[in-house]
Formats: structure tokens, C-alpha cells, sequence
């Protein structure tokens, strides 16, 4: 079933033995808080130097680099939308976030990824809102392409487990 493939896991992204990690960075990809701070810190000092001559990454878009001292063999920057009450296109350019990374990940010859919550930490996006659309955007992707096998959705806390678990479930129950 399409809905088997994408799982969602309550951890610390860094420690997982995955193909690819994606990272939600910012702009500048030069390294921040929250995700950023912990994947920067666990790949060593190597992963900025290789991020500084990817030149920044727009809202939405996706870069890769190596995972140097991580599990993962890969990193994929991708940068979200800062909340501003959701007039602004912000959900567009968080299902972009998904899309983007998938795609890259796909020419990569990834099958399995992990992703944080996008957007939801110091970019304020509500989190049931962001959560239906990360499930939405990957059972979309992973629908037309089999090349990836497992999607994790790495929760950091218990509201974040909450809302990623109850938007597989339902597209599970509607789709
Ligand atoms: P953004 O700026 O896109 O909002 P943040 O890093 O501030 O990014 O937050 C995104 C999400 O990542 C939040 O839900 C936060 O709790 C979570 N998070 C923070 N550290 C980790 C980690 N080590 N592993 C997984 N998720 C994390």
C-alpha cells in the first residue's frame, strides 16, 4: 500500500541511518538554529564549507550536499516559508519544500529520506496545517515515483507526532 511507505517517527533526525536527511534551513544556508544548528553540528565543520559554495538556496527550492559525519550519505537543503497568516502563499512554497526535495532526492538515486517538520519551528507555520500538507505533497510524489521506498517524518516533540500521525491517517482513510 502507497500509505506504507511514509512513516512517521518521533526522534532526533541527525541519528538516522537513511539515504538522505533534509535539513530546513534558511536562505543563506550557512547554518541557523533548530534542525539547521543539530544536523550542522553532528556533520562536522565540513558541510558548511560545501554549503558556502552552493551560494544560498531560494524559499522552496532544494540543494544537496554530502552527509559527511552523519548516518545519512546525503543532506538536502531546503528553505521554508516564513508563516505571515497564510495569505502569502505559504502553503504553496511549503508543498514546493516537499516537492523540490523529492525530486532532487529521486535524481540522486535516494530511496529512503527523512524530513523535519518544515517551517514549523522558528518559521511559525501552524502544525496540523503543515502537516497535512507534507502528507498530501509526498503520497502524491511517492504515487508516480518508486523510486524512493520510505518516507520518515521526524517529529521532535509529541504535538508534532500528534498532527503528522493524524494527517497520514486520514489521507489513508480518505484516499
Ligand atoms: P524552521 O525555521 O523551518 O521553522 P526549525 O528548525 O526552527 O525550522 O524547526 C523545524 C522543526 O524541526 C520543529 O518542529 C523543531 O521542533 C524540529 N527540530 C528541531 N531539532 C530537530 C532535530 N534534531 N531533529 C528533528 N527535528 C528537529
Amino acid at each position: 500500500m502507497l500509505s506504507d511507505r511514509v512513516v512517521v517517527v518521533k526522534g532526533d533526525i541527525v541519528e538516522l541511518d537513511v539515504d538522505a536527511i533534509v535539513n530546513a534551513a534558511n536562505n543563506s544556508l550557512l547554518g541557523g538554529g533548530g534542525v539547521d544548528g543539530a544536523i550542522h553540528t553532528a556533520a562536522g565543520p565540513e558541510l558548511l564549507e560545501e554549503c558556502r559554495s552552493l551560494k544560498g538556496c531560494p524559499t522552496g527550492e532544494a540543494k544537496i550536499t554530502s552527509g559527511y559525519r552523519l548516518p545519512a550519505k546525503y543532506v538536502i537543503h531546503t528553505v521554508g516559508p516564513i508563516w505571515r497568516g497564510g495569505t502569502s502563499g505559504e502553503d504553496e512554497m511549503l508543498a514546493r519544500c516537499y516537492r523540490n526535495s523529492l525530486k532532487l532526492a529521486v535524481r540522486n538515486g535516494v530511496s529512503s529520506i527523512a524530513f523535519p517538520s518544515i517551517s514549523t519551528g522558528a518559521y511559525g507555520f501552524p502544525v496540523n496545517r503543515a502537516a497535512g500538507i507534507a502528507v498530501d505533497e509526498i503520497l502524491d510524489f511517492l504515487e508516480k515515483n518508486s523510486s524512493i521506498e520510505k518516507v520518515l517524518l521526524v517529529c521532535f516533540n509529541e504535538r508534532a507526532f500528534e498532527s503528522y500521525s493524524s494527517a497520514l491517517e486520514e489521507w489513508t482513510t480518505e484516499g
